[in-house]
C-alpha cells in the first residue's frame, strides 16, 4: 500500500486530495499547520490509513516511515490569506518547499508540488501555454505569493536536475468546491456567500476580467494522474472554459435563484485581465481534461457544501 504524504492537507485542495488518495486505497500522512486549512475538512475520515500532525514545514520536519509520493500543497492561497501572510507565504514557498523536497529525497518519493496560474502573472499570451514565462511584478502586494510559487518551481527544478529527486509541477488555475471558506476573498465562494443571502454581489472593476474555474473533482483526477506519470516539466491543470467576472456573478444568481444586484468595486492591484489554460500538454500526456462545467460545478457544490457552510458566520 503506497504512502502518501501531503502537505496542506486540511486545506481546501488537500483534504479533497486527501479523500482521494484515500479512496484509492494509499496510505495518507497529512502535515499541516491549520493556518488556513481545518480540522473540519478532514473530520470525516474514517480510517486507520489517514493520520495527520499539526506541523509548521517552514522549520525543518522529519517522518520516520517510508514514503512513496509527497504532494506539497502547503502555502497560503488565497489573496486575502498571502496579503496578510506576506513573509509567511514567501518561507513557505522558500523554507517550506525545501524542507519537502529534502523529505522527497530522503525517501526516494516522487515529489508534486501545487503551484499556480500566477506564475503567468498578467498575461500577455493567452491562453497560457507552459512555455510562456509570465509577466509578473515581483515587488507588487500580489508578489508575494507569485514570486513564491515561481521560486519553489526553481527549486523543484534544481533538485530533480542536481539531486536526481523525481519531482513534478502542476501549474493549478482556479479551483472550486466544497470547503472553500465563505471568507477567503475568490470569487466562486464570495459570489455564493451574497447571492445565498440576497445581497449585492461585489464585482472587481467594471467585471470584464476574465477567470477560468475548474470544479475540484477534475483537478484532483488531473493531479493524480500527473503524479503517475513520469513527467517533470511544469503541467496546467484548469477548466479552459473562460468566463467574465459579471457572467460569473450572472450564473451564481441563476443557479442559487437569488435576487441579488450586482454592485462594482475598485480593482485590486496587478489583477490580472485574464486567465485561461491552454490545456494541450495535460490533454496529450495524461489524457486528462475537464468534465464538470461551471454550472454543474456550482450545484454540486451547493449540494454538498449546505446553504449554512457556505454563508459562514454572521459578520
Ligand atoms: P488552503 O488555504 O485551503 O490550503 C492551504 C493549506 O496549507 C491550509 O490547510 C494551511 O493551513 C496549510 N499551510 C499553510 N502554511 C503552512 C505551513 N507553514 N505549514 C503547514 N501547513 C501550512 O488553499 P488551497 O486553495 O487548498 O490551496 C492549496 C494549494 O494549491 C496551495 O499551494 C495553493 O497555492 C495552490 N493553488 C490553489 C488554487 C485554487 O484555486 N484553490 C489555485 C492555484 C494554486
Amino acid at each position: 500500500m503506497p504512502t502518501c504524504l501531503v502537505t496542506g492537507g486540511a486545506g481546501f485542495l488537500g483534504s479533497h486530495l486527501c479523500d482521494e488518495l484515500l479512496a484509492r486505497g494509499n496510505r495518507v500522512l497529512c502535515i499541516d499547520n491549520f493556518e488556513t486549512g481545518s480540522l473540519e475538512n478532514i473530520e470525516h475520515i474514517r480510517t486507520d490509513r489517514f493520520v495527520y500532525r499539526q506541523v509548521d514545514i517552514i522549520e525543518p520536519y522529519y517522518v520516520d516511515e517510508p514514503i512513496d509520493f509527497v504532494y506539497h500543497f502547503a502555502s497560503p492561497a488565497s489573496p486575502i490569506d498571502y496579503l496578510r501572510l506576506p513573509l509567511h507565504t514567501l518561507k513557505v514557498g522558500s523554507y517550506g518547499t525545501h524542507h519537502t523536497l529534502g523529505l522527497a529525497k530522503k525517501h526516494r518519493a516522487r515529489f508534486i508540488t501545487a503551484s499556480t496560474s500566477e506564475v503567468y502573472g498578467d498575461p500577455q499570451v493567452h491562453p497560457q501555454p507552459e512555455t510562456y514565462w509570465g509577466h509578473v511584478n515581483p515587488i507588487g502586494p500580489r508578489g508575494v505569493y507569485d514570486e513564491a510559487k515561481r521560486y519553489a518551481e526553481a527549486l523543484t527544478m534544481a533538485y530533480h536536475r542536481q539531486q536526481g529527486v523525481d519531482t513534478a509541477i502542476v501549474r493549478i488555475f482556479n479551483t472550486f468546491g466544497a470547503r472553500m471558506r465563505p471568507y477567503d476573498g475568490r470569487a466562486i465562494p464570495t459570489f455564493l456567500r451574497q447571492a445565498l443571502q440576497d445581497r449585492p454581489i461585489t464585482v472587481f472593476g467594471d467585471g470584464s476580467q476574465t477567470r477560468s474555474f475548474c470544479y475540484v473533482d477534475d483537478l484532483i483526477r488531473g493531479i493524480i494522474a500527473l503524479s503517475q506519470s513520469g513527467y517533470h516539466d511544469p503541467v496546467n491543470i484548469g477548466n479552459p472554459d473562460e468566463f467574465t467576472l459579471l457572467e460569473l456573478a450572472e450564473t451564481v444568481i441563476e443557479v442559487t435563484g437569488s435576487k441579488s444586484e450586482i454592485v462594482y468595486e475598485a480593482l485590486p492591484t496587478d489583477d490580472p485581465q485574464v486567465r485561461r489554460p491552454d490545456i494541450t500538454l495535460a490533454t496529450e500526456l495524461l489524457g486528462w481534461k475537464p468534465e464538470v462545467e461551471l454550472r454543474e460545478g456550482l450545484r454540486r457544490t451547493l449540494q454538498e457544501s449546505g446553504e449554512e457552510a457556505l454563508i459562514g458566520p454572521s459578520r
